[in-house]
């Protein structure tokens, strides 16, 4: 919470003032900022993505959900670590509390995409074919791939849905703006089921040019959402993240969301602190 008032909504503006101060606040996110200086490196170090075997690295270093490389100790794994145990902007949240506000509109302009299913041995990812972009706040931003977590990394009031999606993109300054959704139990997901049918068992990679999907179909009719500056969820946890997670979630079968388990039975973070960052919910 901050010393605004709960009642006042925040503008376009302020918002965006507030995350310029953000930003240049944050050694870390200036510095990892410069260190992605081309997209495939975003695309490799990016939220969520892990890296594929051959390229293991700097921030990667065997790190898991659980025991001795679990979420609390990522922090300790390597020096590009220490944000995930020290920072105070990290992500996922509970998305309780939000403050109703005019955070700006997301306008999504996806285009049909080649399959292209990673296991990286952290989630499955679907890298997507160039030429996808959001605008967000009046930047645009390129979309680079999304993957999937279960349960739901972000909680409502406490509660997490059984999975999350993230759409995951990259502006020119480097810069990077997550869109969140979250997935609950109902009739099956048909544009996930192509997805479902040919992820890898185990890490790596499957390309399957004779199929296309739209990613924009995987998104919610109802396009409110939460705002926060947050951070990736993986390591090395950097804090140059803009989140945006949809309010209304989307559906999937109980048979998707078990075969997803049956890869990866538990790859959400624990929920971080929301510290001094604002909340913000649109109308
Ligand atoms: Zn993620």
């Amino acid at each position: 919470m901050t010393s605004q008032s709960k009642h006042q909504p925040f503008s376009r503006r302020s918002v965006l003032k507030y995350m310029a101060g953000a930003a240049a606040a944050c050694p870390t996110c200036m510095s990892v900022a410069s260190a992605l200086a081309s997209e495939k490196k975003v695309a490799a170090v990016g939220h969520g993505a892990g890296k594929p075997a051959a390229a293991k690295g700097h921030g990667d270093a065997h790190w898991s959900y659980g025991g001795d490389t679990g979420p609390g100790h990522w922090g300790e794994m390597s020096a590009g670590n220490k944000v995930c145990s020290m920072g105070f902007q990290q992500s996922p949240i509970d998305l309780r509390d939000a403050i109703p506000a005019s955070p700006g509109q997301i306008s999504v302009l996806y285009k049909p995409t080649t399959l292209r299913v990673v296991n990286n041995g952290h989630t499955i990812q679907c890298n997507t074919d160039p030429g996808s972009t959001m605008m967000l706040d009046g930047e645009k931003f390129r979309l680079l791939q999304f993957h999937f977590h279960h349960p739901s990394e972000h909680a409502m009031d406490g509660r997490r849905f059984d999975m999350e999606c993230h759409f995951v993109h990259v502006n020119d300054a480097g810069m990077l703006a997550v869109l969140g959704v979250f997935i609950e139990p109902g009739g099956e997901n048909n544009v996930l089921a192509p997805v479902w049918q040919h992820m890898p068992k185990t890490k790596g990679e499957k390309k399957v040019p004779s199929v296309h999907i739209n990613p924009a179909q995987l998104l919610p009719a109802d396009r409110r959402y939460y705002r926060y500056l947050g951070s990736l969820t993986t390591p090395p946890c950097s804090e140059k993240v803009i989140w945006s997670v949809f309010s209304q979630p989307v559906q999937a079968s109980t048979a998707q969301v078990s075969q997803f388990a049956g890869l990866f039975d538990m790859n959400a973070r624990p929920l971080q602190g929301l510290h001094r960052r604002l909340l913000l919910k649109s109308g």
